[in-house]
């Protein structure tokens, strides 16, 4: 009995602390660093507000994301939205910019690294099929130029194929490995509402528009 009372504090200790670190309450940080990340992630989002994000995935429309960002996985905050699609369903660019890096992780799988135009954000997507041919590090992309293809590589269990999208502040060194998550949810969201007000894209009549009338969804 004496021995379960020294354990189970620590076993509490050890739950609270994976709980404060699944939501993202950093405690340990001195106050500096605090909001020099608050502010990264204020700047960074309304960066992205400002971005119109198409959204990623052939065939998925707002009604269909689920904003899984906060969601706890394996211990820690999952800092990405997953988009279900089929196996093979196309994947767009959500902006325009250029590729920065082709990358194969253990976690991820077949990824790829983009940045805007300003190298300010990062948008990685993660667990494709395959790249879309002739996709190459260093090249220019417009908003719904084709990257890839929906898949299940990396640790995406194989029954689920899906994107994973995630968004990063990029810091003044421009890294592609390393940044302030932000939450691309809201972004897709403004994005969508933006259009329908809108009406749609506008343009001239014998440019294709990239995005279906009315929505962020990429033709
Ligand atoms: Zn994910």
């Amino acid at each position: 009995m004496r021995q379960v009372r020294r354990v189970l504090p620590a076993a509490i200790g050890a739950i609270a602390w994976g709980i404060t670190l699944c939501a993202g309450v950093v405690t340990a940080l001195p106050c500096e660093a605090q909001t020099t990340e608050a502010d990264r992630v204020a700047d960074g989002n309304a960066l992205l507000a400002s971005r119109q994000l198409a959204i990623p995935v052939e065939g998925v429309t707002l009604a269909a994301l689920r904003d899984t960002f906060s969601e706890c996985r394996g211990g820690r905050r999952h800092e990405a939205i997953d988009i279900a699609a089929p196996r093979g369903a196309k994947v767009f660019a959500a902006d325009d910019g250029r590729v920065v890096k082709l990358f194969t992780s253990v976690p991820g799988g077949l990824t790829i690294y983009q940045f805007d135009p300003q190298g300010r954000l990062a948008y990685y997507y993660a667990h494709l099929d395959r790249y879309a041919d002739g996709l190459r590090e260093g090249m220019a992309l417009k908003r719904c130029d084709l990257l890839g293809y929906v898949g299940a590589s990396g640790n995406a269990s194989t029954g689920s194929p899906h994107l994973h999208f995630a968004v990063f502040r990029l810091g003044p060194e421009q890294q592609w490995w390393e940044g302030t998550p932000l939450n691309p949810y809201p972004a897709l969201v403004g994005a969508a509402s933006a259009a329908s007000a809108a009406g749609g894209p506008t343009g001239s009549p014998s440019a294709q528009p990239p995005l279906h009338q009315g929505s962020n969804t990429c033709r």
